[in-house]
């Protein structure tokens, strides 16, 4: 094992594709036109993008290309789905429903907003960190302009009821909104299951999806916003006319071939990847609690995205173990990778109701397409031994014996 990496960190970020980066390959050196020019080289650059947009829309099952709009990430693309909404309605209202549990990119869009005369209802989770559709229900007001809930969380895995809730607001905008508000729309993060679940837009019944090429081995700084037909937003970004007035800036096109191949790869062998991936998860996680005492697995037994598997593992901080695991070659993280570097326990976690002591000692593992089985042992039998060493120099282990 000496000199190999173990990287159980895909939910940070992926490695890149082979396949994508040949992809990618020809617009970076020879199609290097914009998009825009009316020139060959600008014409020629222009179809493959829009190549790669009916593609990506085929992959997650829009009803035509105009939905979807190409950025530079899932920052991006919430930031756009929910100000974009926010502000295109605001005549309408000015009531916006997320969870406590949302990575920062949609949490601290929602403050923003907030400090920008909106209101915002951060909705609970239970102890397995899902929303119940019912808060949902009860938070709806006659203000209320959209819902963000994500897919799946970044920190537990956690998978939400989307399609119960699509189903409460569409039934909501049926009796309600639509003559006098035009309705309330409904954008999820899928950020966490884009390239892990099959994405489809019509079965999830949302309005506005986001997604990062570098959480399913496509580039890092491209991501996509599903917008359905008629979803009223405005753009975040001013300056030229592109994605038909939604974002402006020249297209990224070598990133966003490089993401459309790297999500068409991922969902042609999602079962069978996803299967393999549980099955090494199930182990690891089995073997954890068996051996290590005080240990808790994070998040819903089932209902979670196969590769993410957060522990607990209490009377240890659990950037300790990360730096310890780390110098035998093993990466993992505490929670998001956006969180890393503060001592603060995880929003997640806290919103979770776990306990201080073991929402500090918690551990995010997230597997991916490298792992293996021997990956899996060796971390097995080099973390008992190291939790034991980091528990006997904690005084807070010392006050429990
Ligand atoms: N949303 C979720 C759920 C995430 O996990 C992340 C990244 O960790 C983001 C949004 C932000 O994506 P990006 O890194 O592409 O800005």
């Amino acid at each position: 094992m000496q000199g190999k990496i173990i990287y159980l960190d895909h939910s940070a970020t992926t490695p890149l594709d082979p396949e994508a980066l040949e992809t990618m390959n020809p617009f970076l050196r020879d199609v290097y036109g914009n998009a825009s020019s009316i020139h060959s080289l600008g014409q020629e650059a222009k179809k493959y993008l829009e190549n790669a947009r009916e593609t990506f829309a085929k992959l997650i099952n829009a009803e035509s290309p105009e939905e979807i709009i190409f950025t530079s990430s899932g920052t991006e693309s919430d930031n756009l789905a929910i100000k974009g909404t926010a502000f295109a309605n605001k005549e309408k209202g000015n009531h916006i429903i997320t969870s406590s549990i949302e990575h920062h990119a949609v949490l601290n869009t929602c403050e923003y907003l907030e400090e920008n005369g909106f209101e915002v209802t951060y909705l609970p989770v239970d102890e397995y960190g899902a929303v119940n559709p019912k808060d949902v229900k009860k938070a709806i007001n006659a203000k209320t302009v959209l819902v963000s809930i994500m897919h799946a969380n970044n920190e537990v895995g956690t998978l939400q009821p989307i399609k119960e809730i699509a189903e409460i607001i569409r039934k909501e905008n049926d009796t309600r909104f639509t003559k006098e508000f035009g309705g309330i729309y409904f954008h999820t993060d899928a950020v966490q299951t884009a390239g892990k679940i099959k994405i489809d837009v019509q079965s999830l019944g949302v309005d506005l999806l986001s997604v990062s090429a570098h959480k399913f081995y496509g580039p890092k700084g491209v991501g996509a916003l599903y917008r359905r037909n008629g979803t009223r937003i405005v753009p975040i970004l001013h300056g030229g006319h592109h994605e038909r007035n939604l974002r402006a800036g020249t297209e990224n096109v070598a990133g966003i071939a490089g993401m459309v191949k790297a999500l068409e790869l991922s969902q042609t062998k999602i079962d069978k990847e996803q299967e393999r991936i549980l099955l090494l998860r199930d182990k690891l996680e089995k073997e954890i609690i068996e051996k290590i005492p005080y240990t808790k697995v994070n998040g819903h037994s089932y209902r979670r995205v196969a590769g993410i598997s957060n522990i607990s593992f209490e009377f240890i901080e659990g950037e300790s173990l990360v730096v310890s695991l780390d110098l035998k070659g093993i990466e993992c993280s505490t929670g998001s990778a956006c969180a890393s570097g503060s001592t603060e326990a995880s929003h997640v976690l806290k919103a979770m109701c776990l306990e201080p002591a073991l929402a500090q000692g918690a551990v995010r593992f997230s597997l991916g397409k490298g792992n293996t089985e021997e990956d899996i042992d060796y971390v097995l039998k080099v973390l008992p031994e190291m939790v034991v060493k980091l528990r006997e120099i904690s005084p807070l282990w010392k006050q429990r014996k």
